[in-house]
């Protein structure tokens, strides 16, 4: 009987599942609220049909004049009416439900205020504090809408303050303005163990209640302001209470290698381990982990990898899903497919952890997981908008402040603004407190990194300069004032054309709240956006779409193809791709010939899968094989994935720059440039100097190298021989087309035009092939800055095309 039920059971799934089909283009719809809350009144309102349809055939049945198959039909109706009924009466509970479905830990007094009474300032009750700051924000934004007048005044004798503190940036008294904002004493906080502030952390009290929690419900989501010690602390607890005994692993999953690395490295100095030992951490290409790691950190996209080879994560106890609210691609597939495995692995316990934003949506995907909630400790932040639209303030805004800043810029200005406020801090020398100026952004080198969270001097100030890292994926102590821009970039992809691009957008409106929060950790705190208040309301999304929702999904869909799951419009997306989306990247698989004509992973497609890249490059990669050159096409690979950060190119020195790159160019185009150099720096003993004196820059070489050797690692289990071309650069151009074939752009009157779309493009001004203008060209990537360029591109023969993919160009003719 039970077995039935189970098959009636996933009968009604099934007719659920269609049931969304159909409202597949509902997506706004679907976006408000859970899908199966969506689904279950659905459901409940076909109930009546229903009712009436069985009870008609219920009076054949008595009468016996129903077929067997009839009778089996009926069988089902009555199930699916028994399960509408649940579905019903579980919607007539639902609002009771909801009132104990949030698990709020009790306020307590803290025991360890230290660190408060440095503050001199006892942080609020907590609603109060919540609820002014709330207030705060509404009355600013409301405030330029035709409010009440005192109240517009207020809000321009506020603006006006900040317009003043602009325009005097000149003769700047920096005694005078805001000391009364109480800042750490660095000293004493120096004098602090690690300890103890690991006990000060918000989440401290609450340790034993959020482990009876956990021990309790099997999925949890945890929110917390950012800072509270979600990231650092919660592993450490779980190991503490046991959860790693028998080598089983904790796992937390980060959307950004540098807090992967970061953190982990926090972590292991708490614990006084070795990074590697005990705590370690895993990101792509590289892997500092060993045999003794319990405490795993890493990217999303990693543990994504990890279901390649232990589908149901059987050496974790634990999986933490961190950052849940950044959405990233990893995250949201993480969800469905952790979703799936806690089902049958009722030894495992999921955290999902996050911000403080759309945590209800994270407990209504998750079954009703029951959310935990770490009470903040948020000191009020006062929020400045601007009259006008400005630009170019960032700098005379950072210099005045006399407190440590941080501000939120796009990773190529990082430079930029670095420098800029160097320059200005010396033309102002001893006029002003001394100004650490520290960067951090994805890519910045660890040891660069470790700087931001050193102490800062007594007597001085710092300034990070950050991208959206910074939002709430690193907590930065002792910012005092917040200057948002109020840009960040995002990926986005036209489903059309099948062409992603970053593009420099507005950020969301909870983006910018979080990003003054930073301001409000330690102290009172100020917030400057460099936008309206009225451009805040009406030119800012509410929130950030998922990425899920606005990029290319061909590595995604060959990962879960090889994990077996073949229906991927079925699958249990948080929120579901567009379906355009989804079908274009099962075109290009298979145009690539990773799927066949069923949609079934071919055993190309399978080798594809191993590699740790995009679809396209793994085609590159697995093509060098049949055109002997794969020795040439993985050093290409490796470069390509550090691209663009290979020639340095310093500002007084443009001309030798120039020049030295000049020497480095070889026929048919940057791909092998690139090549070149590699080749060249491998002749000269991987030397530093070398790279020096012909402005490469080092890392990347360095890093490069290392990406070369993992993929060279990998070509054992996809069993390609490593063998060379021995000088001849066809073959290595034809594999290169083989894997970018979709990247063709043609010569024609008016210049460059995409094959498969008949876009104009151009060609980058830094590429070798500038003046060249060959006839036919493979591109890279596309990127838009003032022009839609092509970037690193290659020079190709056109009836190479036909040779590499032959069922896509056939199909074309
Ligand atoms: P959450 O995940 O809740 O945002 P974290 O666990 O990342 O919080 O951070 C908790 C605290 O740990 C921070 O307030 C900060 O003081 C400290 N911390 C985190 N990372 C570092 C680091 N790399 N160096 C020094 N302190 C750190
Ligand atoms: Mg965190």
């Amino acid at each position: 009987a039970e077995r039935t039920d189970k098959k009636a059971y996933e009968e009604a799934q099934k007719r659920l599942k269609i049931a969304e089909d159909d409202q597949r283009n509902m997506l706004p719809e679907l976006r408000k609220r859970s899908r199966w809350e969506y689904l279950k009144k659905r459901e409940a309102e076909k109930l009546e049909d229903l009712e009436a349809e069985i009870i008609d055939e219920e009076y054949l049945f008595a009468t016996d004049e129903l077929t067997e198959r009839e009778k089996r039909d009926l069988e089902y109706k009555r199930t699916l009416r028994d399960l509408a009924k649940d579905y019903k009466k579980a919607g007539a509970k639902e609002q009771e439900e909801r009132k104990n479905r949030y698990y709020m830990p009790e306020e307590k007094r803290r025991k360890v205020p230290q660190r408060d009474l440095e503050l001199e300032e006892t942080p609020m009750e907590l609603g109060g504090e919540q609820g002014r700051w709330e207030e705060e924000r509404l009355k600013t934004a409301s405030l330029s809408f035709g409010a009440k007048k005192e109240r517009e005044q207020g809000m321009r004798q506020e603006q006006e303050k900040y317009q003043l503190i602009l325009e005097e940036d000149e003769m700047i008294d920096f005694v005078s303005t805001d000391q009364d904002t109480p800042a750490l004493s660095q000293a004493e906080l120096k004098k602090q163990s690690m300890q103890e502030v690991r006990r000060s952390l918000p989440i401290f009290p609450y340790r034993e209640d959020l482990l009876a929690a956990i021990h309790e419900h099997q999925i949890l989501v945890i929110e917390g302001e950012t800072g509270s010690g979600k990231t650092t602390q919660i592993p450490q607890y779980l190991l503490e209470d046991g959860y790693t005994k028998g080598g089983m692993k904790i796992g937390c999953t980060q959307p950004r290698r540098v807090a992967a690395m970061s953190v982990a490295a926090r972590v292991a100095e708490e614990m006084s381990v070795k990074l590697g030992n005990e705590v370690g951490y895993s990101i792509r290409f590289e892997d500092c982990t060993s045999e003794r790691t319990v405490l795993k950190y890493m990217t999303d996209g990693m543990l994504l990898r990890e279901f390649l080879t232990e589908p149901d994560l059987a050496s974790y106890s634990v999986i933490i899903i961190d950052e849940a609210h950044e959405r990233t691609l990893h995250t949201d597939i993480l969800f469905g497919l952790i979703k799936d495995i806690a089902r049958f692995r009722s030894d495992l316990k999921v955290l999902v952890a996050s911000a403080t934003l759309d945590t209800e949506r994270f407990s209504c995907f998750f079954d009703d997981a029951p959310v935990f909630r770490i009470p903040g400790r948020r000191f009020p932040v006062d929020i400045y908008y601007t009259k006008n639209k400005i630009y170019c303030y960032k700098e005379q805004v950072l210099i005045m402040h006399p407190s440590s800043c941080c501000t939120f810029v796009l990773q190529e200005e990082i430079e930029a603004c670095c420098e800029l406020l160097q320059e200005r801090c010396r033309r102002l020398g001893s006029k002003i407190a001394e100004l650490l100026v520290l960067p951090i952004y994805a890519n910045l080198p660890s040891d660069m990194q470790a700087k931001i969270f050193n102490p800062t001097p007594p007597g001085a100030r710092k300034v990070v300069v950050a991208t959206n890292i910074a939002e709430t994926s690193l907590t930065i102590d002792g910012i005092i004032y917040v200057i948002d821009p109020g840009f960040c970039k995002q990926k986005s992809y036209n489903a059309r054309t099948g062409m992603e691009s970053l593009i420099v957008t507005p950020c969301s409106r909870a983006s910018a709240n979080q990003r003054a929060g930073r301001a409000g950790r330690v102290a009172a705190g100020k917030c400057f956006r460099l936008y309206t208040a009225w451009a805040f309301k009406h030119e800012m999304e509410e929130t950030t779409v998922p990425e899920i929702q606005r990029t290319n999904l061909g590595n995604v869909v060959l990962l879960l193809k090889s994990l077996g799951i073949n229906d991927l419009i079925h699958f249990d997306f948080m929120d579901p791709p567009p379906h355009e989306t989804l079908v274009l990247a099962l075109e290009q698989l298979y145009a690539l010939g990773a799927l066949n004509h069923l949609g079934e992973l071919t055993k190309l497609g399978r080798r594809m899968a191993e590699l740790p890249v995009d679809p396209m490059l793994s085609k590159m990669i697995l093509a060098s094989e049949q055109y002997k050159c794969s020795e040439e096409v993985l050093t290409i690979a490796a470069m390509l994935s550090v691209n663009n950060s290979i020639f340095y190119r310093p500002k007084d020195k443009v001309v030798h720059a120039d020049n030295a790159r000049m020497n480095f160019v070889v026929p048919g185009g940057d791909h092998l440039v690139l090549l070149n150099v590699y080749t060249q720096w491998v002749e000269s003993g991987y030397s530093t100097q070398w790279c020096y004196e012909n402005f490469i820059q080092f890392r990347s070489m360095r890093r490069a190298r290392d990406v070369r050797d993992q993929l060279e690692g990998l070509m054992d289990r996809i069993e390609v021989e490593v063998v060379s071309s021995q000088g001849d650069n066809i073959p290595i151009r034809k594999a290169v087309t083989a894997g970018y074939f979709y990247h063709t752009a043609r010569l024609s009157k008016g210049g460059y035009k995409t094959v498969k779309h008949q876009q104009t493009v151009y060609v980058h001004p830094n590429s070798s092939l500038f003046e060249e203008q060959p006839r036919w060209l493979i591109y890279h990537e596309l990127v838009f800055t003032t022009k839609e360029f092509m970037r690193q591109v290659i020079e190709i023969e056109s009836g190479w095309l036909l040779e590499v993919a032959p069922h896509y160009y056939k199909s074309k003719e």
